[in-house]
């Protein structure tokens, strides 16, 4: 990719430097040893994830994720994790929706996502947006597994 493109993608120097601190320092990096195991990968860049996610009640306890990702993947992945941690399932899920909306081009209010709004320049490249909802997309799928077991669990009492 061209500088010219690399800088249109990342943005302003601020939202540049955010991005780059996160994917070269990611927040929550590693594998829990108990909770949800969710692993994505996104074919048409080669990032992989693997999120672990704790619930307690109805919010996350603890979260991390591993993998490998393009510098986009990976600081979304940390932003997202920094987050949504402590936050109830239904927060989570509303805030997913949100980025989705954000990375797609939508208005809206990005003050609410954190860190996780300086990937608003993802909108022009939409072949980088999947690089952006992986982690957002495996968050998505261990709410719907602990939901899941939940419901298992209760149907066995
Ligand atoms: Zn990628």
């Amino acid at each position: 990719m061209a500088l010219s493109k690399l800088n249109e993608l990342y943005g302003t120097k601020f939202e540049q430097m955010a991005i780059r601190d996160h994917a070269d320092h990611p927040r929550h990096a590693g594998e829990l040893t108990q909770g949800c195991v969710i692993d994505l990968n996104n074919p048409t860049c080669g990032d992989v994830i693997r999120l672990t996610v704790d619930f307690t009640d109805d919010k996350i306890s603890e979260i991390a994720f591993s993998g490998h990702g393009c510098t986009i993947s990976t600081a979304s992945a940390s932003m997202m994790t920094d987050l949504v941690l402590g936050k109830s399932k239904a927060e989570v899920l509303a805030l997913a929706e949100l980025f989705s909306q954000m990375v797609t081009g939508a208005k809206v209010d990005k003050d609410q996502l954190g860190d996780a709004q300086f990937l608003a320049g993802v909108s022009k490249f939409p072949q980088r947006v999947k690089c952006s909802t992986l982690a957002w997309n495996a968050l998505k799928k261990a709410v719907q597994t602990d939901n899941h077991t939940a419901e298992v669990k209760e149907a066995h009492a």
